[in-house]
């Protein structure tokens, strides 16, 4: 039985005063709501340290955005996931659309980098997803099967997440159709477990990311095969986040 995961993605936006809508989520995230879903926010990784009280004591966890495949080493501005690890967090994103797009990161450094972090003991929340020019030009199921082969790990010692997070979708206000979520997370599922093999793709939750908000939250996380949501801009206040919450 897969628990369902809500995650925030707060990008490149937090301070230190953002501390407080973590506090304030705690508050909210009250016995009956942890009972039926998780919840981790995965603030930039400056404030996963001085975050780790408050959301430890409220029950939330913490993930990086992203993390370096090596332990340590000579690799100035990176991150690795035994950092992540040690500051607090149990979760780290990796293949988000903006770092393929931004850093050039591809199936096969998702790949190292989710090693990694099942290595130092983090669960990934590996994303894929097409963009626009894909979808309309019918490639949208072909592109995610791809990725999904590619950039996980194929023996995966541990919990892996999908997130699958159409690129058009983000922080547009649009969403797919929810026939068309309902056909990429099946067929998503039947691909994560050509990859994982033994069963395994039943334990992954595969997360919708991409203009999730309260006013549409119900509707996708209840569609079948959507085990939880991975959410941008809705996560950073929590009077947003909760309401998306307690859309279970
Ligand atoms: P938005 O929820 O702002 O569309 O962002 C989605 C996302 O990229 C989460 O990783």
């Amino acid at each position: 039985d897969r628990c369902p995961l809500v995650a925030g993605n707060w990008k490149m936006n937090g301070l230190i005063a953002s501390l407080a809508e973590i506090a304030a989520m705690g508050t909210a995230y009250d016995l009956a709501l942890k009972k039926k879903v998780e919840l981790i926010i995965c603030p930039p990784a400056t404030l996963i340290g001085l975050a780790l009280d408050v959301a430890m004591l409220n029950g939330i966890g913490l993930g990086g955005q992203d993390c370096h495949a090596a332990e340590s080493g000579a690799h100035t501005g990176d991150i690795s996931a035994e950092m992540l690890k040690d500051a607090g967090a149990t979760y780290v994103i990796l293949g988000h659309s903006e770092r393929r797009a931004d850093h050039g990161e591809t199936d096969n450094i998702v790949r190292v980098k989710a090693t990694a972090a099942l290595r130092a003991g983090l669960k990934p929340i590996i994303c894929v997803g097409e963009t626009r020019h894909e979808r309309e030009a019918g490639e949208a199921l072909s592109v995610v099967g791809r990725q999904i082969e590619a950039s996980l790990p194929g023996d995966a010692p541990g919990t892996i997440v999908v997130a699958y997070e159409p690129v058009w979708a983000i922080g547009t206000g649009l969403t797919p159709t929810l026939e068309d979520v309902a056909q990429m997370h099946a067929f998503a599922r039947e691909r994560i477990e050509a990859r994982l093999g033994g069963g395994k793709s039943e334990d992954v939750r595969i997360l919708y990311g991409g203009s999730v908000k309260p006013a549409n939250a119900r509707e996708l996380m209840h569609v079948p095969n959507v085990d939880g949501a991975l959410v941008g801009g809705a996560s950073l206040t929590a009077r947003d986040f909760m309401a998306i919450a307690e859309a279970y």
